[in-house]
């Protein structure tokens, strides 16, 4: 077993699930397999930041331990709450590089959004996010600490419910680190959230979507946004490397469990995607394989070529879907103020100009409309 490591070559131990633990301290520091369940229990249900607080631990073990390996593998860095309770947390990680995730809470559930990776490689036209370009893959104790950490920080009034890979990153382009850590939220000894509340949503990789429905049991969900090649191989260019038709069919084929259906998030763009063909497109996709729909209003940010669908279309658009027995909601636009709604992670000073996709031919003419233009 390959354990990942710090700079010292100290094993980062929220980076193993409880079966790669045991091997590790029996394999490496001669223990006994129990001792693997009592360490366990500190990381994730006492969540100790320091080896001294496992009391029921020898001292010789202990010092062992404080050699050869790490508990907390980010820092936190600030905090944010805007006026709805949205709460922006930023980490540094060993590298400098600063990343961030989100409390989203509401009457039934405290929704922490997570990144995987800092910054992102796909270019999502609608994303600020996209802007920063990829800088590095988060490991796998980089990922589950976000959560232990906020979980610390947010303290006993607050309990998550659940988790969604849907802060800075595509998640399947650092499958490596998302599937184990998917596992190690999952592990009812430790963090103990339910399959049903661990989700991770993908721009459409079809490889790793197939290799997660084998490997996890967390939830799939797929950000999809265009009923048509057209239009998603100008918002979302990973569309040209997998075209709607692949990925339609990878759903298609996906291994459900009982009662799972894959979320389809379809952030709402005026004039783009969000027509009454749209709409029935969208209908027919969704007969296809269990699914449900979660339809986002564009958060408008710097420099964008976007712009929001107006609500009551939003609606309307809502109305199709429904009438036509799809279950769909619409997210309602959280914590504008700090800059911590969806598709608006990364701090501003991170951001390049984009990188822009040629706008189908029919779109330019609105797009120069909106005066923003329609960049190289
Ligand atoms: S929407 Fe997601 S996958 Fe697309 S660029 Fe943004 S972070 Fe990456």
């Amino acid at each position: 077993m390959e354990a990942q490591c710090d700079s010292e070559g100290r094993v980062l131990l929220r980076g193993l699930t409880r079966e790669q633990l045991t091997t590790w301290l029996v394999e490496e520091l001669g223990e006994k397999p129990f001792r693997a369940k009592q360490i366990w229990s500190w990381l994730y249900v006492r969540m100790v930041s320091s080896f001294d607080e496992m009391t029921d631990v020898s001292k010789a073990t202990r010092a062992l331990l404080k050699e050869r390996a790490r508990i907390d593998s980010i820092e936190a860095h600030e905090k944010h709450v805007a006026r709805d309770g949205t709460t922006k947390l930023t980490w540094r990680l060993d590298s400098g590089a600063i990343i961030e995730s989100v409390l989203i809470p509401s009457a039934k559930r405290n929704t922490l959004c997570i990144s995987s990776q800092v910054g992102c490689a796909m270019n999502c036209q609608f994303c600020y996010t996209a802007r920063m370009g990829l800088a590095q893959n988060l490991n796998v104790a980089e990922i589950v600490d976000q959560v232990v950490q906020s979980r610390r920080l947010l303290g006993e009034d607050i309990q998550l419910t659940n988790i969604v890979f849907m802060g800075m990153g595509e998640p399947f382009h650092n499958p490596n680190s998302v599937i184990p850590a998917t596992l190690i939220m999952m592990d009812r000894l430790g963090l103990d959230f339910s399959q049903r509340r661990v989700t991770v949503s993908t721009s459409g990789l079809v490889p790793e979507i197939e290799r997660f429905g084998r490997e996890t049991r967390a939830r799939l969900a797929v950000s999809l946004n265009a009923t048509t090649d057209e239009v998603r191989d100008w918002i979302m260019p990973i569309n040209r490397r997998y075209p709607l038709g692949v990925l339609l069919e990878t759903l298609e084929q996906y291994p459900y469990r009982k009662n799972e259906r894959v979320t389809l998030e379809y952030v709402m763009l005026r004039g783009v995607n969000d027509t009454r063909e749209d709409a029935r497109r969208l209908v027919s996709i969704t007969r296809r394989f269990p699914s449900k729909v979660n339809l986002i209003p564009f958060n408008p940010h710097d420099g964008t070529e976007f712009e929001s669908t107006r609500r009551a279309d939003i609606d309307r658009f809502a109305q199709i879907l429904f009438s036509q027995g799809v279950s769909v909601t619409v997210r309602q636009t959280r914590g504008d103020d700090g800059m911590a709604a969806c598709g608006q992670l990364g701090s501003p000073g991170e951001r390049r100009e984009p990188k822009r996709m040629p706008a189908p031919e029919r779109f330019r003419e609105a797009l120069a409309s909106w005066n923003v233009g329609e960049g190289s």
